[in-house]
């Protein structure tokens, strides 16, 4: 369904060049929910702008994206505006500035419906208060006139889950949806978000490894602009291969918040060989020379010398 390959994003600065994306391979089958995890600033979510072309006008975008065998950076713009709302759906991240505080919550979901699907006002509001009930918000027709501010937290992730699922797109992108979430809104947004994957193509970008075992088939592991590992979701949480994988998953509170050693590189001054080499307790000195390839280790991928 979505083939990105050797996919480079960069952006010019005055400090140097962010290289925010490097050679990042990755596809995603029908019906498959890949999670992509790594700690802010890695490039998750840049990759996720990329697919759907939503980067800034000054990016630089070198690779391949495919969507259903079309290259989605030559596509004009009417064909990526069609491809954005009905083929390529995104849940958006940060509820309090994705939501226009002004204008009432149904019709938000609404107005995309009448702008790009061209649905009647009528149609566009009862398909707005049926997608409400959809993600679970109780008295929907009632809600649908409400302000954001009349919303908690997780009503407000669930409405903007309604807006992404509004156009009934094939493939969703989500991008940090559990983000500032309290444990138990939490809970019930990753339940949610279980069933519509259920029949559903997704990339759910997230830093929370309950939403990546909870809800992922695969899982990708990005550092430092790069994907380090790869794998179905439950060989990952059975074991992780790369130093940097193992390191993240002991650093969460869940799973005893020992911090990795150091900090992330830099994307504007990257350092020579293994982006990881200088935090590694397992550096060797090829580590610190060449750029580790992806290394296929018993139908898993990972980025790592050890394993060569
Ligand atoms: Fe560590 Fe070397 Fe593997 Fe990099 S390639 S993660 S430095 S062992
Ligand atoms: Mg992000």
């Amino acid at each position: 369904m979505l083939n990105v390959s050797n996919l480079h994003v960069k952006f010019p600065t005055d400090a140097g060049t962010v290289k925010a994306v490097s050679g990042v391979d990755l596809s995603i089958s029908p019906d498959e929910v890949m999670g992509l995890i790594g700690e802010s600033g890695c490039g998750k979510s840049v990759l996720g702008l990329a697919i759907t072309r939503l980067l800034q006008e000054d990016a630089i975008v070198d690779g391949s994206i495919l969507y259903q065998g079309d290259e989605i950076h030559s596509l004009d713009k009417e064909s990526m505006r069609k491809l954005r709302g009905k083929k390529i759906g995104m849940i958006l991240q940060n509820p309090g500035t994705s939501l226009n505080p002004v204008i009432p919550i149904g019709q938000q979901i609404a107005e995309p419906l009448m702008m790009h699907m061209r649905m009647k006002r009528a149609d566009a509001m009862d398909k707005a208060v049926s997608l409400l009930e959809r993600v679970k918000i109780k008295e929907p027709s009632k809600r649908a006139k409400e302000y954001p501010h009349q919303f908690s937290g997780g009503m407000k992730e669930r409405a903007l889950i309604a807006m992404g699922l509004a156009p009934e797109p094939e493939f969703i992108i989500a991008d940090e949806p559990t983000k500032g979430l309290d444990v138990t809104v939490k809970k019930n947004i990753v339940k949610l978000l279980k069933e519509i994957s259920d029949k559903k193509t997704m990339l759910i970008i997230t830093h929370d490894l309950e939403v990546a075992e909870d809800v992922c088939d695969s899982v990708g592991v990005m550092y430092a602009g790069e994907i380090i590992e790869i794998a179905p979701s439950n060989r990952m949480f059975g074991e992780q291969l790369h130093p940097y994988t193992r390191g993240f998953f002991e650093s969460l509170p869940a799973r005893g918040l020992k911090p990795i050693k150091g900090s992330s590189p830099s994307l504007i001054d990257l350092p020579q060989g293994c982006r990881f080499h200088l935090r590694c307790e397992h550096c060797m000195d090829r580590c610190r020379k060449e750029h580790p390839p992806m290394i296929d280790k018993e139908g898993r991928q990972v980025r790592c010398f050890l394993y060569a």
